[in-house]
């Protein structure tokens, strides 16, 4: 599996953008940044989207991702969220307001946009790729992901404060070979990050004794740009080189 890191900040700056990982050329997992900083070429590759919950840092380039496919050959985009998040998708995005039901507009016989719904617990394959969502604990409905392809498989928690589903499945995983927290905020936020369902390294790490696997690499993102040094000074003493900070043009191979 390879995982190229388009976006992984929790906001946009000239430098950071937000959440999107395009997994072997063809699936986007989030769509907060794809379409601004990939070519058209590499764009019609793209034929799956996995979004883990409706905040726009996730979704942002959604719209043009699909917009960029008008006329072309019989393709279509599926996303692939939770049933909740693909009502909030068809209601306040893909409504014929803010921006075209592009589940109604065809190239050829094939709708430019397609929405599959994934099930918290229940395994979906997109492609070769194995993809079972477990619900966090975020601000509204948001599940975290396990990845498995080929013998090896990959955690990615999405936006989430302390949470017990996914470090359960994932202990199960004998194959799991990296896991991606979010480190939102440094420990002097603790309140904010309470309220608004993330993260600091003190919860980051109690979770992360849930998995009791110390051997796998732990990978952090959706840092808020101006707290990052923070983050990542607060992790790296107790992490040490267990620790990798996730940047944009990053490239993991799983
Ligand atoms: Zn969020
Ligand atoms: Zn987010």
């Amino acid at each position: 599996m390879r995982l190229e890191v388009l976006g992984c900040h929790g906001s946009e700056t000239l430098t950071t953008r937000t959440v999107g990982f395009l997994i072997d050329d063809e699936l986007m997992l989030e769509a907060g940044t794809a379409a601004s900083v990939l070519t058209l070429e590499r764009q019609r590759k793209i034929n799956s989207v996995i979004i883990s919950h409706a905040h726009l840092d996730h979704i942002k380039d959604l719209p043009f991702l699909v917009d960029n496919r008008i006329g072309e050959s019989a393709t279509s985009i599926t996303v692939f969220a939770i049933d909740v998040v693909l009502e909030d998708l068809r209601r306040h995005l893909f409504n014929d307001s803010i921006w075209p039901d592009f589940t109604r507009i065809y190239n050829g016989n094939t709708p430019l946009l397609r929405f599959e719904t994934l099930h918290a617990g229940a395994c979906t394959r997109i492609g070769d790729i194995e993809v079972t969502p477990h619900g966090v604990s975020h601000v509204i409905p948001s599940v975290g992901l396990l990845l498995q392809k080929q013998g090896r498989a990959l955690l990615y928690t999405g936006d989430t404060g302390t949470t017990d589903t996914i470090w359960q499945a994932a202990s199960n995983l004998p194959e799991l070979s990296a896991v991606l927290i979010e480190a939102s905020f440094p420990e002097t936020m603790e309140h904010i990050a309470k309220v608004s369902g993330h993260m600091t390294p003190s919860m980051l790490l109690q979770d992360l004794c849930k998995l009791n696997r110390p051997e796998v690499p732990v990978y952090i993102f959706h840092m808020k740009p101006n707290y990052e040094k923070d983050i990542v000074d607060e992790l790296r003493r107790e992490l040490k080189d267990r620790l990798h900070v996730l940047q944009e043009g990053d490239i993991i191979q799983l």
